[in-house]
């Protein structure tokens, strides 16, 4: 496996444990978006910042971005300890949010110019789409979890972070009423590539998405003409799936 892994089931089984207690109380608890962010938050992430550049993550505009966002906000403060670490960490609805590394990874390949039109499938935490934002791309994200939908469309702005559009339904069919896009990342791992997507993206635009079952391998496709693709196979990776309809 490479770097690029959603799976956070590498931590050990007594932390697992601990983990687990705290994702109960997680459920029941507010999130707290005015935990305070501090010098030592700063320090956390510069570090992390830089351990994603030596993975091999060269876009300053990406690595700015991860060296800004407080990602332990995206988490509930019990989970402060966890939040600059390098990996996906358990979310609302049995849902993760991202490795920073493969977040910073499909970034990349998106090659975001400012103002850019791009769909996200699977917004979960936000922590990507306040990342793509950073980038000052416009952004539309649909999510199909209703739980996840609603407790990040009310934390994103909180933050400052203001999609243009957030959509509670299934990414299997984008948005055709907001298409063409410039770009489309897909966050969830994928069994296929959903024609939908395909269809609304712009010619000369970017699609990004982890393609297979229980693990996946990165693809971009990059629409060349209005029947055309170039399809390029890159990492390996692990995704939770990208689940059919809304829930
Ligand atoms: N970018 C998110 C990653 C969340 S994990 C973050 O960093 O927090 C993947 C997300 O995709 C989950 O929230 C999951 O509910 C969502 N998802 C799965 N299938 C989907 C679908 N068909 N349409 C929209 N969202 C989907």
């Amino acid at each position: 496996m490479t770097n690029c892994s959603e799976n956070y089931f590498r931590v050990k089984v007594h932390k697992n444990k601990i983990i687990s207690g705290l994702i109960t109380n997680f459920k029941h608890s507010k999130h707290k978006a005015y935990v305070k962010d501090t010098l030592k938050h700063q320090g956390l992430r510069n570090q992390l910042a830089n351990q994603i550049k030596d993975k091999g993550i060269a876009n300053k505009n990406v690595l700015a971005a991860i060296a800004k966002i407080p990602r332990h906000l995206f988490l509930d403060s019990s989970f402060e300890n966890f939040a600059y670490k390098d990996q996906a960490f358990p979310i609302l609805a049995d849902q993760t949010i991202s490795q920073p590394y493969t977040v910073a990874y499909q970034s990349q390949l998106l090659e975001i110019v400012p103002g850019d039109k791009v769909l996200e499938i699977g917004t979960g935490s936000g922590y990507q789409t306040a990342v793509l934002l950073e980038l000052k791309a416009e952004v539309y994200t649909i999510e199909r979890q209703n739980e996840l939908f609603k407790k990040t469309k009310l934390f994103l702005p909180k933050l400052g972070y203001r999609p243009k559009y957030m959509s509670f339904g299934d990414g299997y069919k984008g948005l055709p009423e907001y298409a063409p896009f410039d770009k489309i990342i897909v966050t969830a791992g994928a069994p296929y590539v959903p024609k939908p997507l395909l269809a609304q993206l712009k010619i000369g635009g970017i699609l990004v998405i982890p393609v297979g079952d229980t693990e996946q391998v990165m693809h971009l496709y990059k629409r060349t003409g209005a029947k055309s693709f170039q399809k390029h196979e890159l990492e390996d990776c692990k995704f939770v799936p990208m689940l059919e309809k809304k829930n």
